[in-house]
């Protein structure tokens, strides 16, 4: 099996889909490669592509706060996004887009096999539990079977921490669901 290391490579010289032609870095993601926590977002975005580190930007400062909030710093889990490069003007991502790049994040899942799967937002959970709403099950552990692990995988669908920058109001409920990670590393 590849290292963490040697797929960063692959990404970043990937050419898989036209993503790539518009930007100025690819962001395979950074962390821990032992984490037991491992956070799925949707995609770089404009200082994400600037500087090839995920979640950088003012969604990434909000999603700092909320590591703090609980304990954790970056260097303890391990931070990636559905897409490794960023769609125009932040645009959603396209299914041929996820399709192309979601093997990237299964071998990154397989190699780091953290014990919970922290869904970013509705792109990362879809993936994974395509008939799922977020904002029914946000902050609720889901368990499915995974390639990686011979058992259930653990999964934690949570607002994308973008929604609390639109709407201040929520940040309370984001810093209230992740005191659910910190429970279920207890356990
Ligand atoms: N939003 C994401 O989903 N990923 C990033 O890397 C940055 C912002």
């Amino acid at each position: 099996m590849v290292s963490l290391d040697q797929l960063a490579q692959k990404i970043q010289q990937c050419t898989a889909c036209p993503l790539y032609k518009n930007t100025h870095h690819a962001v395979p993601g950074s962390g821990s490669p032992k984490a037991k926590v491992f956070f799925i977002g949707e995609a770089p975005g404009r200082n994400e592509d600037l500087q090839g580190e995920p979640f950088v930007g003012a969604a990434g400062k909000f999603l700092n706060a909320l590591l703090e909030s609980i304990g954790l710093q970056r260097e303890d889990v391990f931070i990636t996004s559905v897409l490794k490069h960023r769609p125009p003007e932040n645009r959603d991502p396209k299914p041929n887009e996820i399709a192309t790049c979601s093997p990237y994040l299964i071998q990154q899942l397989q190699i780091i096999k953290p014990k919970i799967i922290v869904l970013l937002g509705r792109h990362a959970m879809n993936l994974f539990f395509p008939g799922l709403s977020i904002s029914k099950v946000h902050g609720q552990a889901q368990y499915a079977k995974a390639s990686w692990s011979s058992k259930e995988q653990l999964f934690l669908p949570l607002y994308h921490p973008a929604a609390a920058l639109y709407n201040p109001n929520t940040k309370k409920e984001h810093f209230a669901d992740f005191t659910k990670i910190a429970e279920l590393l207890k356990n």
